[in-house]
């Protein structure tokens, strides 16, 4: 984590000559402003009043990570709405078992993205804080000490491989890249020619990851998975999910590009689709819907009927021809 800290302590200096510092030069401020304020707000939340003093002394240090109420130091994770506060600095973990270390399972230039971010050079780190049943990633979501570690010399050179083939856009995935903010961040302001950046997330975060995010991403694409508490308590081990996403949709919709990302599930339309669908159109019905059909029966699925099976031929047609009959702005 010092690494983290010294980083964007560069940054706020105005050292690294990159394209995040560059672009966000006049809102650096704003951004440290945002973190402390983020502590600070947490930590009367969460936080006994004679812990909050020494962290906030810890911040004042100059060798302290400034991002310490990313993975506070000494630990106490917070950054996803699990909030396990465990130390992941040291040997504790939490739910999603990763370390402050991010690790890269696979990375590589699609064309399956919406038209608009075709085409992308997508990051999959391992590790996430849901149990999606059906995850494509299978066991690279869950075992996140799989992959490559994410390093500044890395990514450079992944990055500019990525450019010369084609590449518009990075985009972190997962798993769930919220989960490795903090080493995200410290590669993206280590790079020298940054192109533009897509952050796909479950959405499951704490609302401060925006903050920690301004600037630094350019557009969102928010998994909206399940309509409903029940099946993404029973699929996916979330609770309080529809509040938590739907708070952070707002949130993203004020201050970012936003596409809403849809996995139509077998079986699941009445309870996770139209649900989804009646709150757009009541909140967000400009946002740009994306419906995917492609679900296939991964991981854990086949234990878990009706999400055995594929889904019917005319379902995607079905589902994009409804959204667009309740005003959605649908983009696939
Ligand atoms: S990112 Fe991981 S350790 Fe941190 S709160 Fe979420 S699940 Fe827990």
């Amino acid at each position: 984590m010092m690494a983290v800290g010294r980083c964007t302590l560069d940054m706020i200096a105005g050292v690294a000559p990159n394209r995040l510092l560059v672009r966000r030069a006049s809102s650096v401020p704003c951004f440290v402003a945002a973190i402390l304020l983020g502590h600070l707000a947490a930590t009367t939340e969460l936080v006994p009043p004679d812990a909050m003093e020494k962290k906030m002394s810890g911040l004042a240090s100059p060798t302290s990570p400034i991002l310490a109420p990313v993975v506070e130091a000494p630990g106490r994770c917070r950054l996803c709405e699990r909030r396990c506060e465990a130390d992941r600095t040291a040997a504790a973990r939490g739910f999603c078992k990763a370390s402050s270390q991010a690790r890269v399972f696979r990375h590589r230039v699609e064309w399956g993205e919406e038209l608009e971010l075709v085409p992308s050079h997508l990051f999959y780190l391992s590790g996430c804080n849901l149990r999606c049943v059906f995850c494509i990633a299978e066991d690279n979501s869950v075992d996140a000490a799989r992959g490559r570690l994410l390093t500044p010399k890395f990514f450079a050179e992944a990055v500019r491989w990525g450019q010369s083939q084609g590449a518009r856009y990075v985009e972190w995935v997962g798993g769930e890249p919220t989960i490795h903010l903090p080493a995200i961040l410290e590669v993206m302001a280590s790079c020298e020619d940054l192109p533009p950046i897509v952050w796909k997330s479950n959405f499951y975060f704490v609302p401060d990851v925006f903050d920690w995010l301004a600037g630094a991403v350019d557009i969102y694409v928010a998994d909206f998975k399940f309509g409903n508490d029940q099946c993404a308590s029973s699929l996916a081990g979330a609770t309080r999910y529809t509040s938590i996403v739907t708070r952070n949709l707002l949130l993203a919709s004020d201050r970012a590009n936003l596409i809403v990302r849809h996995l139509l599930l077998p079986g699941h339309w009445d309870c996770c689709f139209l649900p989804i669908v009646s709150w757009l159109r009541e909140n967000l019905p400009k946002t740009k819907f994306s419906i995917w059909d492609g679900y296939l029966p991964c991981w854990r699925a086949r234990n878990y009927e009706p999400l055995a099976t594929p889904l019917p031929p005319d379902a995607g047609g079905r589902a994009r021809c409804i959204a667009r009959e309740h005003g959605l702005n649908v983009i696939q």
